[in-house]
């Protein structure tokens, strides 16, 4: 019997999308019809899902086994309550090495102290030699799939890496804590703070005035998870008062950044405008089919969301 599977995301993403889906579905021998059409909701059982697609109300459809969303994050599905099949989220081997290259190369940046020799040193011969990596002191927040990775590359550049997850873990080359004291221990450790974890009700605004300031001075931010993690207002107080030297920011609460924001501009802030990574449709294609694959077989579908924690 041939699977209905249907591809709700923004048109343009079909493009993108459909051959390496195609070519992934059939790899893994699977029947299927495969449409950017609903047609018939009721028919549809499985639903490739990104934001900003047509689909927002999920109650038509009533045979789907699995929704399959094509990105990392889910803010913006956890609350559906018209959703009530299993929610998968992507876990991509290219959309993680992206984010270990930006992570990796934006760390690099302020370690090594790189804008005053890409501005040029405006004819003063002050050299002031960066210290080595094993000397700077970098935290990541979230340690699941991205942070992990992005950890795990930083401390095999020497650079000395703690983080922070929801639960203990272990994570080779990592001072791995947890629980407010942990979160303390990272802030007040980290010369680079680095944020990877989900936007839920636990992470909103966790970087208030508060935690800010317990970061040392002249610290870095870079934030390419979500951009209510941060509180702004905040966070652009500590760059003007010199508690921050620099935030490097891939995400916002309003995307596109609106073009008024003080954050465009701003000499301590550098914005990039949501690339830190995305989903690669190659690697992307052959996550869905597995997990398509899975299901059809009963076996246990790979990263299930957890609606109750919101990731
Ligand atoms: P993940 O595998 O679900 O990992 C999330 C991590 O955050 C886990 O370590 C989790 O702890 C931790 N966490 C969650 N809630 C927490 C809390 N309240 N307190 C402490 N730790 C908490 O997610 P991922 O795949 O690494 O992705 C992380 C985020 O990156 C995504 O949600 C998305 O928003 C963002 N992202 C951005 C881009 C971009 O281009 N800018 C691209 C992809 C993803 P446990 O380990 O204990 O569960």
């Amino acid at each position: 019997m041939s699977l209905n599977i249907l591809f709700a995301a923004a048109p343009e993403r079909w493009a993108e999308y459909e051959a390496p889906l195609r070519f992934a579905l059939a790899e893994a021998g699977l029947k299927y019809e495969l449409t950017p059409e609903v047609g018939d909701a009721s028919r549809v059982d499985y639903i490739v899902y990104a934001p900003n697609g047509a689909v927002q109300d999920f109650r038509p459809f009533t045979a789907t086994k699995v929704v399959l969303n094509l990105w990392a994050g889910v803010e913006a599905l956890v609350d559906n309550e018209t959703l009530t099949q299993p929610l998968t989220r992507m876990v991509d081997a290219g959309l993680t090495e992206g984010m270990t290259e930006w992570v990796t190369g934006h760390v690099l940046r302020h370690h090594l102290g790189m804008d005053v020799q890409i501005q040029g040193l405006a004819g003063k011969w002050a050299s002031k030699v960066p210290p080595l990596a094993r000397d700077r002191s970098v935290g990541v927040l979230g340690l699941g799939e991205l942070g992990q990775a992005c950890a795990q590359m930083l401390a095999h550049l020497n650079f000395r890496v703690t983080g922070w997850s929801r639960r203990a873990k272990e994570v080779a080359g990592v001072t791995a804590l947890h629980g407010d004291e942990g979160l303390m221990q990272v802030l007040r450790s980290s010369e680079i703070l680095v944020l990877l974890l989900p936007l839920t009700p636990g992470t909103e605004n966790l970087l208030d005035a508060g935690r800010i300031a317990m970061l040392p001075k002249g610290a870095v931010i870079l934030n390419p998870a979500r951009g209510a993690i941060i509180d702004d207002t905040a966070l652009l107080s500590a760059l003007d008062s010199g508690q921050l030297d620099h935030a490097t920011l891939d995400v916002f609460r309003t995307e596109p950044l609106p073009p008024e924001h003080p954050f465009w501009g701003h000499p301590k802030v550098t914005v990039t405008p949501h690339i830190a990574s995305e989903t690669r449709p190659g690697t992307a294609a052959q996550v869905i089919a597995e997990n398509i694959s899975r299901s059809e077989a009963g076996e246990p579908l790979l990263h299930l969301v957890d609606r109750r924690a919101g990731y």
